[in-house]
């Protein structure tokens, strides 16, 4: 048979039989430790990623229920108040992470404005400019960060949000 390079200890070798990608006993037995370890490795990532995610959603559901309360349930665009109301972004939050949990980039929306009308943008820009004032509306408009959430921060968030939420409902 030809000769290949070992997998692990990459030195030459002819296989004895098909499909032999290591030169030895010894280097198959730490071929399979490394290919376990990188396993492990990867469904560690995998768990950390998907907690990252879980933790995201959780952080964005206690910052819009902020959002939702803090505006009395009004929307920002049209004025209307329904029953079920949304937490619209004004620099949408995939494009613009670090502006995920902004407070000032979060308002109360109703569904139609945020959902069928794509945010009602142009009605949604002059209500937050009359409310956070024209020079934070630009520095919003100016930002075009992405920002990797940590487990801590998004943690640290959760809470924050938490006792705000509670804050209102008891005040
Ligand atoms: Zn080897
Ligand atoms: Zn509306």
């Amino acid at each position: 048979m030809k000769v290949k390079i070992c997998k692990m200890c990459k030195q030459k070798f002819t296989p004895s039989r098909q499909g032999q990608i290591v030169c030895s006993v010894k280097c198959a037995h730490e071929y399979s430790k490394l290919l376990q370890a990188k396993k492990r490795k990867k469904e560690k990532i995998e768990f950390i990623r998907s907690d990252r995610r879980y933790l995201t959603r959780q952080a964005q559901y206690w910052v819009n229920r902020y959002v939702r309360l803090r505006d009395k349930g009004v929307c920002i665009s049209c004025g209307n108040k329904t029953r079920k109301m949304d937490a619209g972004h004004y620099r949408p939050a995939g494009r613009n992470s670090a502006l995920r949990f902004d407070e000032r980039n979060i308002n109360c929306q109703c569904v139609v404005c945020n959902q069928y009308k794509s945010g009602n943008l142009i009605a949604y820009r002059e209500a937050l400019t009359k409310k956070i004032g024209l020079e934070m509306v630009l520095e919003l408009e100016s930002s075009n960060q992405c920002k990797k959430w940590s487990v801590e921060e998004l943690r640290e968030i959760i809470a924050k949000y938490k006792a705000k939420v509670k804050e209102l409902n008891n005040g």
